[in-house]
């Protein structure tokens, strides 16, 4: 911002129609607010870089790779059927998600407060972790995210801004131990959203126009994965372009070259639940197991268990060694 200047950010204005060619682009962009409010200005550049998130106006414009189709009136022509980003179909996981931050003075004195604690099971689960340090470094918020797989999306939005309430979760997460009941009731606002699936796309950049962050690769949050890519690209992005100035429609092309196969797969490994749900549902399986079982599964890699006095510190230990898991149950987790 120092090297740009404030005025070179319009938080007033939302993207309604742009157009890209070969020699520019121009944006046109309607004020939703202060003195412009209710008019439009256009604006010209050499290069549009969408990063307008998960509903990406830019991107639902973007055509997709086209597919050529044998035509139905002739044997020997083909036809080519234009189909464009915009008509993707996002599937809902079955996922809801309730957040917020509590002020972390309100945190319970009793109980330790970690670094990051992921609390539930396979289909309820809680998390949460200190965050937003002042200027002396001390963390002043508690993040948090309540999160429950139902059938039924229900009137909840895929949305950031949809308000939610304690009741709401209390229903769901109220007989938990502490600390899940005291952050929630502790927290001033909750918000709460559906997670819904999209298929990794094929291209990114469409001449002088790029798409980047969620835009170009909208992925579950199971991993935390989604802010860090967008901040690759955007690095990325910044030095190519600093490269060749003179030729942009390179420069964007090799941000999508150079990060699309790293990111499908980041997306991928977020869409099997980025490991965090895994251990849920390896914990549930081991549970099935009888300690002589556990004991065995360690045995078999000639781990010493004699220091777990029970269930729990044998679970543990099952848990924290991946090479004791039996191969037949890894085969359903992936
Ligand atoms: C519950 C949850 C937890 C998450 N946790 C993590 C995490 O721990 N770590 C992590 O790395 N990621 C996490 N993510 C993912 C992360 O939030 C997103 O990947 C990230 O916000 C994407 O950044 P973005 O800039 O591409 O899009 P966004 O943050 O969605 O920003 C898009 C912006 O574009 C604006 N916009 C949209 N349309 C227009 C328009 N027509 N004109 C002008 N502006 C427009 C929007 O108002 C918005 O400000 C999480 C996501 C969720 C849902």
């Amino acid at each position: 911002m120092s090297r740009v200047g404030k005025d070179a950010v319009k938080l007033d204005s939302k993207l309604s129609s742009y157009d890209a060619n070969e020699t520019g682009v121009s944006v046109t962009v309607s004020h939703v607010m202060g003195e412009k409010a209710g008019t439009t200005t256009t604006h010209t550049g050499d290069v549009l870089i969408a990063a307008d998130g998960i509903h990406s106006m830019v991107k639902k414009t973007c055509p997709k790779p086209q597919v050529l189709l044998p035509s139905v009136s002739s044997d020997f022509c083909c036809q080519v059927r234009k189909s464009f980003y915009g008509d993707e179909k996002p599937s809902f996981t079955g996922w809801i998600i309730w957040r917020g931050a509590m002020p972390i003075e309100r945190w319970p004195a009793d109980i330790p407060l970690e670094d990051v604690v992921t609390y539930g099971h396979s289909d309820a689960y809680m998390a949460w972790y200190p965050f937003r340090k002042d200027e002396s470094g001390k963390e002043t918020l508690v993040n948090w995210g309540a999160c429950i797989k139902q059938g039924e999306q229900g009137d909840v939005a895929e949305s950031w801004a949809q308000a939610g309430n304690k009741e709401e979760i209390g229903a769901h997460f109220g007989s938990w131990p502490e600390p899940c009941n005291h952050i929630v009731q502790n927290t001033d606002k909750i918000m709460k959203l559906s997670i819904h699936d999209r298929d990794p796309v094929k291209q990114w950049a469409f001449g002088r126009v790029l798409l980047i962050g969620d835009a170009a690769h909208p992925m579950l949050p199971f991993a935390g994965q989604g802010a860090s890519s967008a901040m690759e690209d955007g690095m990325l992005l910044a030095q190519r372009l600093s490269e060749t100035p003179s030729d942009v429609v390179s420069a964007l092309k090799k941000v999508e070259e150079e990060r699309i196969e790293h990111v499908t797969k980041v997306t991928v490994h977020c869409r099997n639940r980025g490991g965090i749900l895994e251990e849920f549902v390896v914990v549930d399986k081991l549970k099935e197991n009888s300690d002589e079982e556990l004991k065995t599964l360690l045995d078999s890699k000639g781990v010493e268990h004699s220091d777990c006095t029970d269930t729990t510190s044998l679970l543990l230990k099952v848990l924290n060694c991946k090479d004791a898991w039996p191969e037949s149950f890894l085969r359903k987790l992936y």
